[in-house]
């Protein structure tokens, strides 16, 4: 008979979304007044831009004409895409990446989870904790994460690093030896962003030991602050050492339209191979590209009237992310992030477990959160709260929680 694998039944049940959304549906059931307000969606909210729109009208309009029509593309995108990408992202900032250096694709999640297959399954892997649990479970599944240890909530074979108040939410490379590392910034859950300091000590660590930065920067648009750098790219040594993950979902709000890309320098080599070779061959044989016309809408915000009306959106979450941060911390609550992202982590007062600060926030104050606990073991204490929902409700939910402290 055939074998499953059985790394897929070590997965605790996805438990964190699935258990806020029962929850809510829940507390709708039995208050059916209360007018719940989500704090805790991940999803932009903000429809896409006139110019990504025009750019992909115009697109269909080619695909509907003989002359103009396009089967499958290349799968490591058109090289429109790649080469607006290499000047927009990077020669911009004056960081040389070049378009065969980019590999366009449908996800930043799909693409931080197929990486392991260019990797070794005996490497040693490490996350940051709370963390993005598609780097976790993507290693479990591939059997890189050992047993997983129900009462820890945390794999054993998998570094957990400590991301907490005591280190601003952003870790320092291990003493000992790991061979995968992930690193996310500007943070989910957290908020929190990586200096400049700090990630060329990774880079130099990586370096020094032959580990793999794996780099999700998929909210690189919020960041505002000026040390704070937009690609690990600008890191004397990154070439070396790092992979880059990017995504436009939450850049010009393509969640639903899905796009990415993930860079692999040139330079990078482990045992004599380039990770740019293995990628490219991971991608040829398992994915057949993104479809033209959304490559074409990516495109377009690479234009300067692109670039200003994606901005605005940004704006108009950062204003959100003010809004709640600004509002809980003069309640005389403690928070964390929403500068640079938007996501703000804060912190339970009194204490409080998350799960139990989520219940009594929606209770009283009729706000849906995420609790920290469900992103690891140190999210405990913490709830997480997202700027991506309309103005007013942002408003709304803001007042109500500081009522509940008054
Ligand atoms: N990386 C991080 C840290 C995220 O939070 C998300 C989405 O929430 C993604 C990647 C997924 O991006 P994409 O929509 O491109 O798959």
């Amino acid at each position: 008979m055939v074998k499953v694998n059985e790394n897929f039944l070590k997965l605790p049940g996805s438990y964190l979304f699935s258990e806020v959304a029962r929850r809510i549906r829940v507390y709708g059931e039995t208050h059916p007044g209360a007018e719940i307000i989500k704090l805790s969606i991940g999803d932009v909210t903000r429809p896409l831009v006139p110019a990504v729109i025009t750019a992909m009208h115009s697109a269909v309009d080619e695909m509907g004409t003989a002359e103009s029509f396009r089967g499958y593309g290349p799968e490591q995108g058109y090289e429109f895409l790649r080469e607006a990408i290499a000047q927009g992202d990077y020669a911009a900032r004056g960081v040389n990446i070049q378009p065969g250096e980019i590999f366009v694709s449908d996800g930043a999640k799909s693409d931080c989870g197929n990486i392991g297959d260019i990797f070794g399954v005996e490497n040693v892997v490490a996350v940051c904790d709370p963390v993005y649990p598609v780097y976790v479970d993507t290693n479990a599944m591939a059997g890189r994460a050992g047993e997983y240890q129900e009462e820890l909530g945390r794999w054993n074979r998998l570094v957990y690093m400590p991301c907490v108040e005591e280190n601003g939410f952003s870790p320092d490379p291990p003493k000992g030896h790991v061979d995968i590392i992930y690193l996310c910034s500007p943070n989910n859950p957290t908020g929190a962003v990586i200096s400049r300091e700090k990630l060329k000590a990774w880079v130099d660590y990586a370096n020094a030991s032959g580990a793999v930065i794996l780099y999700d920067s998929a909210y690189e648009a919020f960041i505002t602050s000026e040390n704070v750098p937009h690609t690990i790219f600008e890191i004397e040594g990154a070439r070396t050492c790092a992979i880059e993950f990017r995504s436009f979902s939450k850049t010009a709000g393509f969640t639903g339209n899905r796009c990415a890309y993930t860079v692999v320098p040139m330079e990078l080599e482990r045992g004599g191979v380039k990770l740019n070779t293995l990628w490219n061959r991971r991608q040829c044989t398992k994915f057949n590209g993104v479809p033209y016309v959304v490559q074409r809408g990516a495109a377009a915000i690479y234009t300067s009237e692109g670039r200003a009306q994606i901005m605005a959106n940004i704006d108009y979450y950062r204003e959100n992310a003010r809004v709640i941060r600004e509002g809980l911390t003069k309640a005389g609550l403690t928070c964390f992030g929403g500068v640079d992202a938007p996501y703000i982590w804060l912190k339970t007062p009194d204490g409080v477990g998350s799960w139990d600060f989520f219940d009594q926030v929606l209770d009283r104050a009729n706000v849906a959160t995420t609790p920290g606990a469900g992103f690891g073991p140190s999210g405990e204490g913490y709830v997480r709260l997202t700027a991506f929902g309309g103005a007013e409700a942002t408003k709304t939910a803001v007042e109500r929680v500081c009522g509940m402290f008054r």
